[in-house]
C-alpha cells in the first residue's frame, strides 16, 4: 500500500455544453474554458441565429455538435463546417436545443440563452442530471419551483451564474445545495449598481434612447438584460429567482443600491454576521466558481484593489423612479404564474423598447397593464406557466399595438 501523499489521479477533461454559446455569458464561459484545458473540453455550442459567429467559435473549439435555432442559418453553418473540414455536426431547431441540453457527452451545462426561450433546453439538462450553471434567469422566475422540484429528482446540481445569485451561494452555510431552505439565515441583501439611470431626473427618462439604456455603467451584457437594468426589473427577476434558489420569502430579500458594484450580494444571519462577496465585475469570476466548485481556478480575473476602490457606497432604491422593482416585487409575493406574466409582458417591452417603438418608462406601464388584464393563477405546472407566458405575450403585444411574439414554447 502506498504511504504518505495521495497524488490525485488525473481525470479526463469534463464535457462541457455551452447553450447561447455567441451571447455575452457564452463569450465569458468559453474563456475561462480555454485557459483549462485540462479540465475542459467542449462538446456542444449553440445559438440562435449567428452563423458566422458560431462558425468561428467551432473553428476554434471542435465541438462535436452546433446547434441553430433558425433552420436557415444552420443550413449555411453546415455548408462552412463541410467546407472547412471540421467534423461538428450541425443541428437545427427548438427540438436540437433540448437534445444537446441531454446528451451525455457533457457533465457540466451553461444555460445562457437570453429569456424564456432558454427554458425548455435548461430544464432538460436539470432533468438529466447535469451540473447546470444557471446565467439564464427568467426560466427560474418563471418555473423555479419545477426547476429546484426536478433538480432534486434527477440529482441535478444547479449553480447559480447570476453575479448576485453566485455571490449568496458563495456565502450560504457551509455544505448548502440550492433549493435547501438555508439554516440560520435571516437576510439575502441583493445589491444593485442602480443601473445608468440612477440619477438623471426622472422627467428625463420619458426621452432616453436603447443606446443610452444599454451603456451599463459596471457591467458589459447583452442588450436585454442591459435595459432590464436600467429599468431594475432584472433586480426584480433576481428578487425572485433569489427566492427559487434558496428557499426563502420575498420579504427576506432586501435590495440595496450600490453603485461600485464590488460587492455583489450578502447573507444576514441570525446571530448578525453578515457575510459578503466581493470581486471586479467580471462575470468570468462567477463562471469559473461554478466551472470548478469546490475547487477554484483561475478566471483571468484581475486581483480586487480596494485603494483603487477607495469607498463603498449603499442607498435605499427609489420606487418612483424604478416602478418595475415594485411589480416584480408583487409578482413574488402573488407567485403561482404571475412571474411568468411579469417576465413575458417585460420581454415583449423590452424589445419594443429596443426597436424604439415605445419609450422607456412605457415599459413599466406595458408590465403593470399586462398584469392588471391577465389574472394569474396559483397553478406551478409547466403547462400553466407556458400558457400564462404565451398568453402575456399576446396582451402586452395588444397594450403596445403590436403583433404577438413568440413564446417559451415556440409559438406565438
Ligand atoms: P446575449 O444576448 O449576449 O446572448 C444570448 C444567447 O442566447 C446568444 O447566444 C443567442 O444566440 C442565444 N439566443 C437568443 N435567443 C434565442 C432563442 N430564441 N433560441 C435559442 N438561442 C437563443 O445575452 P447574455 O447577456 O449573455 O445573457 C444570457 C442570459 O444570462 C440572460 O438570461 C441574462 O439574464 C443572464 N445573465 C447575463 C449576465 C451578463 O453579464 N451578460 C449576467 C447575469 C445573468
Ligand atoms: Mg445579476
Amino acid at each position: 500500500m502506498p504511504t504518505g501523499v495521495q497524488v490525485p489521479t488525473r481525470s479526463a477533461p469534463h464535457g462541457v455544453t455551452i447553450l447561447g454559446a455567441t451571447g455575452s455569458i457564452g463569450a465569458s464561459t468559453l474563456d475561462v474554458v480555454a485557459r483549462h484545458p485540462d479540465r475542459y473540453r467542449v462538446v456542444a455550442l449553440t445559438a440562435n441565429n449567428q452563423d458566422e459567429r458560431l462558425f468561428e467559435l467551432c473553428r476554434r473549439f471542435r465541438p462535436a455538435q452546433a446547434v441553430l435555432r433558425d433552420t436557415a442559418a444552420a443550413a449555411r453553418l453546415r455548408d462552412r463546417i463541410r467546407e472547412a473540414g471540421l467534423i461538428t455536426e450541425v443541428l437545427a431547431g427548438a427540438d436540437a436545443l433540448v437534445a444537446v441540453a441531454r446528451a451525455p457527452e457533457a457533465v457540466i451545462v451553461m444555460a445562457a440563452i437570453v429569456g424564456a426561450a432558454g427554458l425548455l433546453p435548461a430544464l432538460e439538462a436539470v432533468r438529466a442530471g447535469k451540473r447546470v450553471l444557471l446565467a439564464n434567469k427568467e426560466p427560474l422566475v418563471m418555473s423555479g419551483h419545477i426547476f429546484m422540484h426536478e433538480a432534486r429528482a434527477s440529482g441535478a446540481v444547479i449553480l447559480p451564474i447570476d453575479s448576485e445569485h453566485n455571490a449568496i451561494f458563495q456565502c450560504m452555510p457551509p455544505g448548502y445545495r440550492t433549493g435547501e431552505p438555508p439554516v440560520g439565515v435571516r437576510r439575502i441583501l441583493l445589491t444593485c449598481s442602480g443601473g445608468p439611470f440612477r440619477t438623471t431626473p426622472t422627467a428625463e427618462l420619458a426621452g432616453v434612447t436603447p443606446e443610452q439604456a444599454v451603456a451599463h455603467p459596471r457591467w458589459a451584457m447583452g442588450r436585454k438584460i442591459s435595459v432590464d437594468s436600467a429599468t431594475l426589473m432584472n433586480k426584480g427577476l433576481e428578487l425572485i429567482e433569489a427566492c427559487r434558489l434558496f428557499d426563502v420569502t420575498p420579504e427576506q430579500v432586501q435590495v440595496v443600491i450600490h453603485p461600485q458594484s464590488v460587492i455583489h450580494s450578502m447573507v444576514d444571519y441570525a446571530d448578525g454576521s453578515v457575510l459578503a462577496q466581493l470581486g471586479n465585475p467580471d462575470m468570468r469570476t462567477p463562471i469559473a466558481h461554478a466551472l470548478a466548485w469546490p475547487e477554484r481556478i483561475d478566471s483571468g480575473v484581475k486581483a480586487l484593489d480596494l485603494f483603487e476602490i477607495g469607498q463603498l457606497d449603499f442607498e435605499r432604491p427609489d420606487p418612483g423612479r424604478f416602478p418595475c422593482l415594485k411589480l416584480a416585487e408583487d409578482a413574488a409575493r402573488a407567485g403561482g404564474t404571475a412571474p411568468a406574466i411579469l417576465n413575458a409582458a417585460n420581454e415583449v417591452a423590452v424589445e419594443a423598447f429596443l426597436e424604439r417603438r415605445i419609450a422607456f418608462p412605457d415599459i413599466a406601464a406595458v408590465i403593470a397593464r399586462t398584469l392588471e388584464r391577465l389574472p394569474g393563477s396559483s397553478e406551478n405546472t409547466l403547462e400553466a406557466i407556458l400558457a400564462a407566458d404565451a398568453a402575456a405575450r399576446i396582451v402586452a403585444a395588444r397594450a403596445i399595438g403590436a403583433p404577438a411574439v413568440s413564446s417559451a414554447a415556440g409559438t406565438a
